[in-house]
């Protein structure tokens, strides 16, 4: 699928004042694809304002080394502050569940909407959609926008593009993973990303407490249906004992589907604001983001989520009922 990039150029002809945001809880896709956006804009001339409903987790502080780039709404900057802006980019995001505390702003916003995205999820977002679901990442989205409307990878783009990718491919693992996408990266190499460096900034800054909370998730899996659902549950006490902070649970749905015989991983997080935040994985095909629009949620086939109003014991269940017949359902068109 390719994307015609003329609308966004059409847009940076015309407009002077872009605004970039992201969805909440932000991973290194939708952090890194900003890292590069704000470079295209920048180097067409612009001035570029990124800002977030959350805010940017320790574990990607040095996509901003000098703290100058990402800005917070709520925390850092209100509506009234970013008035002047004059075109929305929004990126790695396609619902307005995502968008978080930015949801009522952005439905106000009186300029043109861009949406550069990947997930097959979709709201009407009354926006110009940039969108290809058979994308990798959003950052590899941007790194066309590079190609096609004539910007230069500097080490920096590269290293935020590199890392959106990484992120979304599981450090390319995961099926997504081809042999464009390690061209993609090779290219960002030569561009001044550095793929150690990278590594080490990505998965080894563990603190204590995310390593010991990854120790109570972990102990606390249970299986299903056979033992082809794999879940576990974190709780605010969870993150309180283990002295965690809330970003910490990042990648740990991993684990429930690196179980053998495992075909969809389930990881539910108790949310400060209530309610809980349901991940879902699955190996060999389940529609995921089918699963998680049930609950008002979405994302890919592979990967999705949801947020459930409900207590944990009783999410759990739900959420648990609508995989167990999935699955058998999927067991018997396959049989
Ligand atoms: P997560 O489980 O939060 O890592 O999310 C997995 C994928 O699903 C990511 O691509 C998310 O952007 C997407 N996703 C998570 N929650 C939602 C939601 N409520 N609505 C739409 N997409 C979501
Ligand atoms: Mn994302
Ligand atoms: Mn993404």
């Amino acid at each position: 699928m390719s994307i015609d990039w003329t609308p966004l150029a059409d847009l940076i002809e015309t407009h002077d004042r872009f605004l970039v945001t992201t969805h909440v809880r932000p991973d290194g896709d939708a952090l890194g694809s900003e890292v590069g956006m704000a470079g295209l804009l920048r180097q067409k001339g612009k001035d570029v304002r990124v800002v977030n409903s959350s805010m940017t987790p320790p574990r990607y502080a040095f996509l901003d080394p000098d703290r100058s780039l990402f800005e917070h709404f709520g925390a850092d900057v209100g509506p009234g502050a970013l008035g002047d802006r004059e075109v929305l980019v929004i990126l790695d995001l396609s619902a307005w569940n995502q968008l978080g505390d930015m949801a009522g702003f952005v439905r106000e916003f009186p300029g043109p909407r861009v949406v550069v995205d990947h997930h097959v999820s979709q709201d009407d977002l009354g926006a110009t959609f940039l969108k290809d679901t058979t994308a990798e990442a959003t950052g590899t989205l941007v790194v066309r926008a590079f190609h096609d409307l004539g910007g230069t990878l500097t080490p920096e783009v590269a290293t935020g593009l590199l890392t959106a990718i990484a992120m979304d491919t599981g450090w390319f693992r995961h099926p997504n993973t081809n042999a464009q996408t390690l061209r993609t990266v090779a290219e960002l190499v030569d561009a001044g990303a550095e793929i150690d460096r990278i590594y080490r900034l990505l998965f080894e800054q563990n603190t204590l407490g995310r390593l010991k909370l990854m120790g109570e998730t972990l102990s606390r899996l249970r299986t299903d249906a056979c033992g082809r659902i794999a879940y576990a549950t974190i709780s605010r006490d969870d993150l309180a004992s283990t002295g965690a902070i809330p970003q910490d649970s990042e990648d740990l749905v991993d684990f429930t589907v690196s179980m053998s015989g495992v075909k969809v991983g389930l990881l539910f997080i108790e949310q400060a604001r209530g309610g809980v935040k349901v991940s879902l994985r699955s190996r060999d095909g389940l529609d995921c983001a089918g699963l998680a629009g049930r609950f008002g949620g979405g994302g890919h086939r592979a990967a999705a989520g949801a947020t459930l109003p409900d207590p944990m014991s009783e999410s759990v269940e739900r959420v648990l009922d609508a995989v167990r017949k999935a699955l058998d359902e999927d067991g018997r068109s396959t049989a």
